[in-house]
């Protein structure tokens, strides 16, 4: 039995798998698995579906403060597989939808969001190992996690990869819309200025642009498994 709680944070920029490498470590390890990209995709989803974010990316952002209270989030395994609740309603598949993936950089860019997030991730790993995923684990939600990778790719692969993702689940999709919103995303994710992207001081940088999935994973448990010997 493993005496502490051991965070592992995986930032680092979109659709570069790192929910894919997060999933596969956490059942490995039997640590908790937590998609912190769900979590502002799924209060997105609530902007969107409440007219408060509007088609220019317009946010009433008054109206969004004070809704805050309403939007309950939660995730549920069903049949191994992890899946978000907002309000109780499962919206796994429609938050990864394209309309959802360009808005939720502005959504998740507002002090108050942001806030309400990283209190509930940490409220939620408060007594577990975890491995979570998202852009400001390693710097702001665990700064003394013991092992931090930033994981990176080339855009164009990025969205080859998303591409690809988006038509097998049967999604009408234009490729020059997914690099759009990849790049798009990069941007205002790095650039905004509470909890930017950016790698933390003691993070394993992790280009898997050149990597099969195996190969990323092999290489997360070497390093895992040196500081866990430790
Ligand atoms: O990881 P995923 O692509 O699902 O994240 C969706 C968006 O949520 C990101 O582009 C980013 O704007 C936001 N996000 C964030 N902080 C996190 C995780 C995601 O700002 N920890």
């Amino acid at each position: 039995m493993m005496e502490k709680n051991i965070k592992i944070a995986i930032d680092g920029h979109s659709s570069c798998g790192k929910s894919t490498l997060a999933k596969q470590l956490a059942a490995h390890y039997g640590f908790l698995f937590i998609d912190t990209g769900a979590m502002y995709r799924a209060v997105a989803l609530y902007a969107i579906e409440n007219g408060i974010i509007n088609d220019d990316d317009v946010i009433d952002e008054k109206k969004l403060k004070n809704e805050m209270d309403k939007i309950n989030i939660s995730f549920k395994n069903s049949n191994g597989k992890n899946r978000t609740l907002l309000n109780s309603e499962d919206v796994e598949d429609k938050i990864r939808q394209i309309r959802v993936s360009s808005k939720v950089s502005k959504i998740a860019a507002m002090p108050f969001v942001r806030e309400k997030m990283v209190s509930l991730q940490r409220k939620i790993s408060e007594n577990s190992s975890v491995v979570m995923d998202g852009r400001d684990i390693g710097t702001v939600v665990f700064p003394n996690a013991e092992v931090k990778f930033f994981v990176t790719a080339s855009q164009e692969i990025r969205a080859q990869r998303r591409y690809k993702e988006l038509l097998e689940k049967g999604e009408i999709v234009d490729l020059e819309q997914i690099k759009q919103s990849i790049s798009q995303r990069d941007f205002l994710d790095s650039t905004r200025e509470i909890s930017p992207l950016k790698k933390a001081d003691d993070a394993i940088e992790l280009d898997n642009s050149f990597m099969t999935r195996e190969e990323q994973f092999d290489f997360a448990v070497k390093i895992i498994d040196k500081v866990l010997q430790k």
